[in-house]
């Protein structure tokens, strides 16, 4: 019998190279599944329905948020965001590590319905360095850089408190070794490895 799967929740204010660090997690990590959410906000880019995210109309979100289909949900910047219970219990019973890439609001409803859910906060390094990064990634009007620099500064990165462990991502190799090893190490924890060790007890002639 294979474990149940475990819960690894990632946030970070927008622009502290969240994304590029879940990527190589994904790419790099065996046994590591993305949690696809389901957002009301259009594809960007490349994206694909059913990859980054299930895309859907704000009435489908609704009906789905009166149905209690959703284990956390949050409007972040004008749209919502969710992840669905069936979806996520559905990967865990399959024995997958499950990654939440979702903000700290979502991280704490997640927590608060799954306590065993291990979390990482990526903090940027000092305020100048995220005001660069965001920037520098040309991808959002100096007006939204503002409102998303000021929401950082006020509300999400106090709520570091809330997380089990946090990144501070100076350099992305260096981050991304630190989140690697925290999800090996928590793969190890004893209460993680009873089947796999019950299994080992056998060849021993032991129950
Ligand atoms: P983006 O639109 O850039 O893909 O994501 C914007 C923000 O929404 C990011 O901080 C991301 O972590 C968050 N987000 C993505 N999916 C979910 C989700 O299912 N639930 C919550 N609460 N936040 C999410």
């Amino acid at each position: 019998m294979s474990e149940r799967g475990a819960v690894f929740i990632v946030s970070a204010p927008s622009g502290s190279g969240k994304s590029t660090l879940v990527t190589s997690l994904l790419q790099k990590v065996p046994n590591l599944t993305f949690s696809i959410s389901y957002t009301t906000r259009q594809p960007r880019g490349e994206e694909v329905d059913g990859k980054e995210y299930f895309f859907v109309n704000e009435a489908a979100f609704e009906k789905m948020i009166a149905e209690d289909q959703f284990i956390e949900y949050a409007k972040v910047f004008d749209h919502y965001y969710g992840t669905a219970r069936a979806y996520l219990e559905r990967a865990l019973a399959e024995g997958k590590d499950l990654i939440l890439d979702i903000d700290t609001e979502g991280a704490a409803q997640v927590k608060n319905k799954l306590p065993e859910a291990i979390s990482i906060f990526i903090m940027p390094p000092s305020y100048e360095a995220l005001r660069k990064r965001l920037e520098n990634r040309r991808q959002d009007s100096s007006e939204t850089i503002q409102k998303r620099l000021t929401w950082a500064g006020q509300k999400e990165i106090y709520r570091y408190r809330n997380y089990d462990y946090v990144v501070v991502n100076e350099d992305l190799k260096q981050s991304f070794d630190l989140m690697r090893g925290i999800i090996l190490a928590e793969r190890c924890r004893r209460d993680r490895m009873t089947a796999r060790v019950q299994s080992i007890i056998q060849t021993f002639g032991g129950k």
